[in-house]
C-alpha cells in the first residue's frame, strides 16, 4: 500500500502539496540512497540490487549501487563515500557484519539511518531496520529437505519409511556473517535428534560450527574440505547426504564427489541441500544433481526494503513483524522477516517458474 501510494505521488510530478501530505514531504524527494551489496559472484545479490534500485527509482530517489566483490575495506569506502555523497539513507548487506560499526557511527553523527539488509549489521547502535528472511527457518528448510531426500521424512512433514542409519556431512556458511548461524542453528537444531539416535552418522565428526563453517562462502573453499572429508573419513563408506547453507557451496561439494566418481548410475551423488534457489543449481535440481534449495523471493526482500527506506526518508515509521529475534550485540533491531520455500525436483514450476521467478527457458 505505501508502494502504491508513493508510486502514485511521483507519478504527479510534484504534487506534493496535492497529495496526502505525510506522504510527500519535499525534503525526501529527489534524495539519494546508498546501496551496498557484498558481491556480484552469487546471482542472488544482483538480483537484489536490481530490484531496490529500480523500485526506489521509481519511487523517484537517485541511487547509488555498489558492490565490493568480498572485499572489506572496499565496501567500508564504500559506505564512507556514500555518507560524503550526501545518501539520505543507506541499505546495507554486509560482506563481514562486525567490520562496520566506524562508518555506522560516521552516519549516525549525519542523521543517516541505515537499514540492514538480508544479514544483520552487528556490535553497533546505529542500525535502525533490518529486512530479511525468517533465517532460522531458512535452516530448518533445509535439513528438512535433506531428511526428506534420504527418505526420513516426507513432504508433507510425516515420517519417511528409511530407517538409516545414513552416512552425512555438514558445511556451514561465513561466520563473520550472522545468518550463518541461525541457518547452522536451524539446521542443527532439526537433524540433532537423528543424530542422538545414530540414524544420521556425521562420519567425519566434525559439527563444530567453527570447522564446518566456509569463509565468505567460497565454493572453491568447500570444494577443498569435502575432497578432504572424502579422503579422510570414507574409505569404503559412501557419503549419503551434505548439509549445504548455499548453492554455491553444493557445486563446490558436488565437483569434489564428482573427482570421487559419485554421479554415476551405480554410485548416484548423495542428497545435497542448498539456498537461493540460483539458476545453476535450479538447473542441476531438475537433472537430479543437487537435491533441493531454498527459494527466497528476492523481489519481495527488495519490496519489504525499499518500502522501510521511503517511510524514513518521510519520517515515518517502517512496518515490522519482529522485534525479538535479531540482537546485534548491542540492541534488538526491529525486523521484517519474509517467509523461504523449500524448492525440489517435483515443486519448481510452483514454486519457481509460476510465480515468475524464473522463466521456463531460463531452466532449460
Ligand atoms: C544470504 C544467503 C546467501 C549467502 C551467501 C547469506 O547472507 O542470506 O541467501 O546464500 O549469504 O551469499
Amino acid at each position: 500500500l505505501g508502494l502504491a501510494l508513493a508510486l502514485t505521488v511521483t507519478a504527479c510530478g510534484s504534487a506534493t502539496k496535492t497529495v496526502d501530505q505525510q506522504s510527500a514531504s519535499g525534503s525526501s524527494a529527489g534524495a539519494l540512497v546508498g546501496v551496498t551489496m557484498p558481491t556480484k559472484s552469487s546471482e542472488r545479490w544482483i538480483h537484489d540490487g536490481e530490484n531496490v534500485k529500480s523500485a526506489l527509482e521509481k519511487l523517484g530517489y537517485k541511487v547509488d549501487l555498489q558492490y565490493a566483490e568480498n572485499d572489506i575495506p572496499t565496501q567500508v569506502n564504500q559506505i564512507e563515500n556514500q555518507i560524503t555523497k550526501g545518501a539520505k539513507v543507506l541499505i546495507v548487506a554486509s560482506i563481514d557484519g562486525t567490520a562496520l560499526t566506524t562508518q555506522l557511527q560516521q552516519a549516525a553523527d549525519a542523521k543517516i539511518p541505515v537499514i540492514s539488509y538480508d544479514r544483520l549489521i552487528r556490535n553497533s547502535p546505529n542500525v535502525d531496520y533490518y529486512a530479511t528472511f525468517d533465517n532460522y527457518k531458512v535452516g530448518v528448510q533445509q535439513a528438512t529437505s535433506l531428511l526428506v531426500g534420504l527418505g526420513l521424512k516426507k513432504q508433507d512433514g510425516s515420517d519417511g519409511d528409511a530407517k538409516g542409519p545414513f552416512n552425512i556431512e555438514v558445511f556451514a556458511g561465513s561466520p563473520d556473517d550472522n545468518n550463518a548461524t541461525f541457518f547452522y542453528n536451524g539446521a542443527m537444531d532439526t537433524l540433532k535428534p537423528y543424530i542422538d539416535k545414530g540414524t544420521l552418522v556425521v562420519k567425519s565428526g566434525e559439527t563444530d560450527f567453527k570447522t564446518v563453517a566456509i569463509l565468505r562462502w567460497d565454493p572453491a573453499t568447500a570444494q577443498k574440505r569435502m575432497e578432504d572429508l572424502i579422503t579422510k573419513a570414507y574409505g569404503d563408506a559412501e557419503v549419503d547426504g551434505v548439509l549445504s547453507p548455499y548453492d554455491g557451496i553444493s557445486i563446490g561439494i558436488l565437483s569434489a564427489l564428482k573427482s570421487s566418481g559419485y554421479g554415476t548410475a551405480d554410485q548416484p551423488y548423495p542428497v545435497v541441500t542448498g539456498q537461493d534457489a540460483e539458476l545453476a543449481s535450479v538447473k542441476s535440481i531438475i537433472a537430479g544433481e543437487q537435491y533441493a534449495t531454498i527459494y527466497k523471493d528476492t523481489r519481495k526482500l527488495a519490496e519489504v526494503t525499499v518500502k522501510m527506506a521511503d517511510a524514513v526518508l518521510k519520517g515515518g515509521k517502517p512496518e515490522v513483524n519482529n522485534t525479538t529475534d535479531y540482537d546485534n550485540g548491542n540492541k534488538v533491531v526491529p525486523s521484517y522477516l519474509l517467509d523461504p520455500v523449500i524448492v525440489y525436483k517435483d515443486n519448481y514450476k510452483q514454486t519457481l517458474v509460476d510465480t515468475g521467478y524464473y522463466t521456463e527457458d531460463q531452466l532449460k
